[in-house]
């Protein structure tokens, strides 16, 4: 092993023992927000509350859209008190947002109780509004062309804090949210707990009650939870950035890929696909002379050939901090044919937003510099 290739599985490795404490932990029992119906019943029969009480104050956070206490018309002014003295009220603080002159597609920044600030985006498409939401707080898995990564993590979102980003923009834009992606800032994986009860609370009926199917969580590979997730037997969809072909190479993109071998993340995919019956996506960055040549199209179709899956092919999105280079608008073309060429369902993600802050994380790394030029000024 070089010394380069040392110093990164060493890296990766920090990050998984750091994961493996991490996810056993959850903290939204405070929140009140973060709390499922049935959690929510025992948490007003430990106050001495009647059981229906539940179900409204349910409906108002998670249907009618409560920013506060204040909103709930039908909730007892005692209720709300005992509520505020034993649970936190989890609203986000909208502080910016970027609308695209070319597609409409908007950039939201939202201000978390604690300061810290996080990025989501609006798309419209024809098949109705699809929004990308951040799962924590940066991020540390270190994938060399993501700007989300660069500061490492800073902490996990509550499920009420990645409900929340999709609630204030329902509640902005006046328009039903009909497709979550949670593919911003973060890795999901790493906050598993969290991840599976906001999905929960999303997909609940007496809520939002959006579909699992209109539900996609990405990841960059982090294989036990993958299995675990799996096992959950939900009907979303699961997309593994993939971004090389062979071990060595996804090692240079992602130190993930010192962890777990393209192997084993193969077959968690198909056990994925056994579990649950979903077709799986790959996510393919193309970056210029590193992922994108014709031996690479040839590999990728020879390593998934066998899923039952869906490729998303993305021009890498340059970021100032790192020297990737998108891949020229021919080869990506090239690329997506030699894909269908052998039988593999591809798409060109299109570049929705490109006027505004483009790539993942940038929009919040901006404010953040901002901020710091400000203190130091
Ligand atoms: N951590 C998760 C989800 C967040 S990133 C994951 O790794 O999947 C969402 C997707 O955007 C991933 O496929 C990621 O690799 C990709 N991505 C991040 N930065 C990018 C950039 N600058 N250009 C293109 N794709 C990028």
């Amino acid at each position: 092993m070089k010394p380069s290739e040392l110093e990164q599985s060493k890296t990766a490795t920090k990050v998984i023992k750091q994961n493996e404490t991490a996810f056993g932990e959850t903290v939204y029992h405070t929140d009140l927000k973060s709390l499922t119906l049935a959690q929510l019943q025992t948490a007003m029969a430990e106050m001495g509350e009647k059981p229906f009480r539940a179900k409204q104050l349910y409906e108002w956070m998670h249907k009618k859209l409560a920013r506060d206490y204040e909103d709930m018309k039908n909730i007892p002014a005692s209720l709300k008190e005992k509520c505020r003295e034993r649970y936190t009220y989890t609203s986000l603080h909208m502080l910016q947002v970027q609308e695209s002159a070319i597609d409409g597609t908007k950039k939201y920044l939202f201000e978390l109780a604690d300061g810290n600030v996080v990025e989501s985006v609006w798309m419209k498409y024809k098949h109705g509004n699809s929004v990308c939401i951040s799962s924590q707080v940066g991020c540390r898995m270190g994938c060399r062309f993501c700007a989300s990564t660069l500061d490492g993590l800073e902490r996990n979102l509550l499920p009420s804090e990645m409900l929340d980003q999709i609630y204030a923009i329902t509640l902005e834009t006046g328009e039903r949210v009909s497709n979550v992606v949670v593919m911003g800032t973060g890795e999901p994986m790493d906050n598993y707990d969290h991840l599976l009860q906001f999905i929960e609370l999303l997909t609940d009926e007496n809520g939002l009650h959006i579909s699992q199917r209109n539900v996609t969580v990405s990841t960059c590979g982090i294989v036990p939870k993958m299995r675990e997730l799996a096992d959950q037997k939900l009907q979303i969809t699961l997309a593994l950035s993939l971004h090389a072909t062979t071990d060595e190479k996804r090692k240079k993109l992602m130190p993930i890929a010192n962890r777990y071998s393209l192997d084993e993340l193969m077959k968690t995919c198909a056990y994925y696909f056994e579990q649950t019956g979903r077709r799986l996506t790959f996510e393919y960055s193309l970056v210029r002379g590193v992922n994108d040549t014709k031996e690479d199209a040839e590999e990728l179709s020879a390593l998934i050939k066998h899923l039952n899956c869906h490729v998303n092919l993305i021009p890498v999105n340059p970021i100032k901090e790192r020297d990737f280079v998108q891949s020229e608008r021919s080869a990506v073309e090239a690329f997506k044919n030699r894909l269908e060429q052998r039988g593999i369902n591809a798409t060109v993600r299109r570049e929705m937003g490109r006027d505004i802050d483009g790539a993942c994380g940038q929009l919040r790394r901006r404010h953040i510099e901002t901020a710091e030029k400000q203190d130091k000024s």
